[in-house]
Parts: C-alpha cells; sequence; structure tokens
C-alpha cells in the first residue's frame, strides 16, 4: 500500500508535485500532526483517497462541533485502532508536557495512561490477526529516538512501550524538524518496527 505521510509542515509545491505525478498511485494519507486541517482536507480532495491523522501540540483539541478542530473528508486516529485495506492502524496524538495550558500535551505518566488504553484492543487484534498492529502512527517521537533534548522535544517513553507492545512494522511520527536537513536521522529500526520521521512528507511503500 503506497501512503503519503505528512506531518509539521505544509509542503507549498505539493500541487506541482501532485500535478507532475509525484504522488501518483498513492492509497492512503497519514497526518502525523501539526498541520493545518484546511491542508489535510486540501490533500484528501486532491488525491481522492481516505486520511487518517492524528493532532499534534499545536493542533486544537479534536473537536467535531468546530471547523477548526476536526479535518473534514479524514478520520482522526487519536487513541484508536482500525483495519483499513488489511493493515491495522493504531495513533496516538500530540506531545510532552511543555506547557501548562498547551493542547494535547502529556507528562511521561499521562501518556502511559492514554497508551495502556490501547492495550484491549491490541490484544484482541493478536487473537483475531495473528499481530496486534501493522502500523502506528503519532505526532511525538518515542524518546530517544529522533527527539530531542529541550522541554518541548523530549520524545514520549509511552510510545517505546507501545512499540515494544505491538511490534508495529511501520511507526510513522513528525514533531522534530531537521532544522540543519540531518536526514541521515530520519530512519531507525527497533527489533521489527521501521521508526520514520515523516517531516515534512514522505512516500512510503507499507507491506505486511
Ligand atoms: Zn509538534
Amino acid at each position: 500500500m503506497k501512503i503519503l505521510t505528512v506531518s509539521d509542515q505544509v509542503v507549498e509545491r505539493v500541487y506541482t508535485l501532485s500535478s507532475n505525478g509525484h504522488f501518483q498511485g498513492v492509497e492512503l494519507i497519514l497526518g502525523c500532526g501539526d498541520m493545518p486541517y484546511t491542508y489535510l482536507e486540501y490533500l484528501v480532495t486532491m488525491l481522492n483517497v481516505p486520511m487518517f491523522y492524528v493532532p499534534g501540540n499545536h493542533d486544537p483539541c479534536f473537536d467535531l462541533r468546530s471547523e477548526q478542530a476536526h479535518a473534514e473528508g479524514g478520520s482522526n486516529l487519536d487513541l484508536k485502532i482500525v483495519r483499513h485495506n488489511k493493515f491495522l492502524i493504531g495513533g496516538f496524538g500530540g506531545s510532552i508536557r511543555y506547557r501548562p495550558d498547551g493542547n494535547n500535551q502529556y507528562t511521561q505518566a499521562e501518556a502511559y495512561v492514554l497508551a495502556f488504553s490501547l492495550l484491549p484492543h491490541l490484544l484482541l487484534n493478536r487473537l483475531q490477526y495473528g499481530r496486534a498492529l501493522d502500523i502506528l502512527i503519532s505526532h511525538s517521537p518515542p524518546f530517544g529516538i529522533h527527539d530531542d533534548s529541550d522541554p518541548a522535544h523530549n520524545g514520549l517513553n509511552a510510545l517505546n512501550w507501545l512499540i515494544r507492545i505491538a511490534q508495529p512494522r511501520y511507526h510513522f511520527h513528525g514533531h522534530t524538524h531537521f532544522y540543519k536537513r540531518n536526514l541521515a536521522n530520519a530512519e531507525t529500526t527497533i527489533g521489527l518496527t521501521k521508526i520514520i520521521n515523516v517531516y515534512p512528507y514522505q512516500i512510503i511503500e507499507a507491506s505486511h
């Protein structure tokens, strides 16, 4: 399944890229947060494929009743797991808490509690499909992987735990920007999981 993953930055030349056939064959869009919802809606309209997304720390708290707080044409995957095209896809929005009043921000302990809530569904998947998860999307990176030492960019330990428990084939995240274009640091494999920082976008051919 060919997936367009996006996070954190609007790619201005996306329209040109699209008309050049750059996104041809893309079957799914996955949004890893901190994108204007109007931009996600634009991508969905342009490519006419399904989209799942999680909110980032710069996004409003998800609210279907507010136009500013959800993306029309896509599904919020925060703390949810869906089965799409035979892929089990789970989502975890937000980042480490660095401001007391920030949206979608959690302490390490709060993030663990949220991650634990996915456990029953992961176990059911393992019983039903022989695996817990194929793809995990989050805004934050795991702790110590593609993260940064400043208070706003520490990764979440709960994501390391989720990866260890669920062993997805892929984990896509954003939140860490490449200030020095250090793209060598965009991909790390831990166990069975390929962890990819998709900032600002990546096209990924995902296989089972
Ligand atoms: Zn962020």
